[in-house]
């Protein structure tokens, strides 16, 4: 069984939780302790009790770890990625390209550790110096979600390590394997007992006893329900806070869209990952003048993807990650058909050769913007295509939703990319590229219902994982 880490120490813990592969329930990835109460309350005093050392390394102690941490998930990227697809279910390919991104971010912020931060300011009153610093915030704790289970790890791991602070760890139910390999990794990599803490196990026992244990900082990922839940819990303690939620986005396609590349950004962004990324096309936006000739294309490359066993060479689209998610798939599409949008292809459960959580992705077209599968975050390959009579009303839909995670829009006018640039309400915009797929060294995170907080990544990482400290020096 795979123990959790607390203070340094792998634990064991009852029950554990049994992680199986999506593409084929009769294969076990492994078993995993699930953490009681009590192991949460002990990672967190770990974390504090080595939070005045660790927090005093120099830069180059921190960033020395870290780059080792990140070259060996680089080294072992095969591996990983395989152990990744196996418990969450995107194809091979996918889940390589997402360990090589948590390894690229250990080292970008392997790199961050060292930049200086601060700066020095006259003051205002004679014979006095400001000096602005940051430093750590404390004891942080994070909660990820199931669907980029190395990825986001590292993406709040790293910097918060990277400035200085230490860690408990919770990783989603779903998906613990990643999560211990990258625990695992970082012990190696040289961490001091109680740095990195890995808790697993259900949100609901572990979420209040982290947040009651006495933690500095929460960083969010995973459905708005939780989040909101989480965010007025620590309002309430005055613990600092970060949330990266759900999302609802829009890809526009404009009548000037060169076709080919408009249905790859929407095959893309809608159906890869089996649609379960938080900045999945889930609304393509057609204006009238190319909306037949996109939809009819989309349904035919839609209806040819071939969906399977996520290790297979030949599948594009692997399982969905669970029997719940599947069923709320499902239902989604019921409530499509009785709404009254003409479903083109898809949205069924599929019998493969392995006992799996298969589904042909579903594209809908005459959806209106009121409907169900055009509000609300399904997480899952499906798609609902809404017709607008022009650009402008295409914004306007666009825009309409309580989410601002990501947009995008195909156009070959730079006017309309532009216009689009600055008036989409979404916290990361593309253009001629599917909403998802991002880079690792610049800011993520969102607008409206999607995000609360500072940006995750990047540079802009350090507003959350760091402090701000003024100091006058009377001379
Ligand atoms: P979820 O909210 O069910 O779970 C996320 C994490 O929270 C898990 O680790 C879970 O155990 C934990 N949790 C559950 N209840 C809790 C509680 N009461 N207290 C504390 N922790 C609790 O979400 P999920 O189903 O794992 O993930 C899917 C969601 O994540 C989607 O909505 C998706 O859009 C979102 N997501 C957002 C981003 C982003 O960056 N915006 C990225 C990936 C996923």
């Amino acid at each position: 069984m795979h123990c959790n880490l607390i203070n340094g120490e792998w634990r064991g813990g009852q029950p554990a939780i049994v992680n199986r592969n999506p593409s084929d329930l009769d294969d076990v990835v492994g078993e995993y302790a699930s953490a009681s109460a009590d192991d949460m309350r002990e990672a967190v005093a770990a974390a504090r009790a080595a939070f005045p050392a660790w927090s005093r390394t120099t830069p180059q102690q921190r960033a020395d770890i870290l780059d080792t941490a990140g070259n060996e998930i680089l080294a072992r990227k095969q591996e990983l990625g395989t152990l990744l697809a196996r418990e969450e279910g995107k194809t091979l390919p996918e889940a390589i390209g997402e360990v090589t991104r948590a390894g690229h971010i250990f080292k970008f912020f392997a790199g961050e550790a060292l930049r200086a931060h601060g700066e020095m300011v006259d003051s205002v009153r004679p014979g006095v110096e400001v000096l602005i610093s940051r430093e750590p915030v404390g004891v942080v704790g994070l909660i990820t979600p199931w669907n980029f289970p190395i990825a986001i790890p590292a993406w709040k791991a790293a910097p918060a390590l990277a400035f200085g602070n230490c860690v408990v760890m919770k990783p989603a139910e779903l998906v613990p394997g990643s999560a211990w390999a990258l625990a695992d990794i970082l012990q190696r990599a040289g961490l001091p007992a109680g740095v990195f803490n890995l808790v697993m196990g259900s949100g609901r026992v572990l979420g209040p006893a982290l947040l009651d244990a006495g933690i500095n900082a929460l960083s969010f990922t995973g459905s708005q329900a939780t989040g909101e839940r989480l965010a007025a819990d620590c309002a309430v303690r005055g613990i600092k806070v970060q949330l990266e939620m759900g999302g609802k986005n829009p890809l526009l396609i404009a009548d000037d869209a060169r076709l080919e590349q408009a249905v790859e950004c929407a095959i893309n962004g809608a159906f890869y990952s089996t649609g379960q990324r938080c900045t999945a096309s889930s609304r393509l936006i057609v204006c009238s003048g190319i909306h037949d000739a996109f939809v009819a294309r989309l349904a035919e490359r839609t209806a040819a993807l071939r969906v399977g066993n996520a290790l297979a060479a030949e599948t594009q689209i692997g399982p969905v990650a669970s029997e719940a998610q599947l069923a709320g798939n499902l239902a989604y599409v019921e409530q499509g058909l009785a709404a009254g949008a003409s479903l083109l292809c898809g949205g069924e459960r599929l019998q493969l050769a392995s006992r799996g959580y298969y589904q042909s992705p579903a594209l809908f077209a005459g959806c209106t913007p009121e409907m169900a599968i055009s509000r609300e975050e399904i997480f899952g390959p499906v798609a609902a295509v809404l017709r607008a009579d022009d650009y402008e009303h295409a914004l306007q839909l666009a825009n309409d939703t309580p989410f601002g995670l990501a947009s995008g829009i195909c156009t070959q006018s730079l006017a309309l990319a532009t216009h689009f640039r600055r008036h989409s309400e979404a916290g990361m915009v593309m253009v001629n590229l599917p909403t998802a797929g991002v880079d690792y060294h610049v800011p993520f995170g969102g607008r409206k219902g999607s995000s609360h907080g500072p940006r995750e990544q990047g540079r802009y990482a350090a507003e959350f994982y760091t402090t701000v400290k003024t100091a006058y020096l009377g001379l």
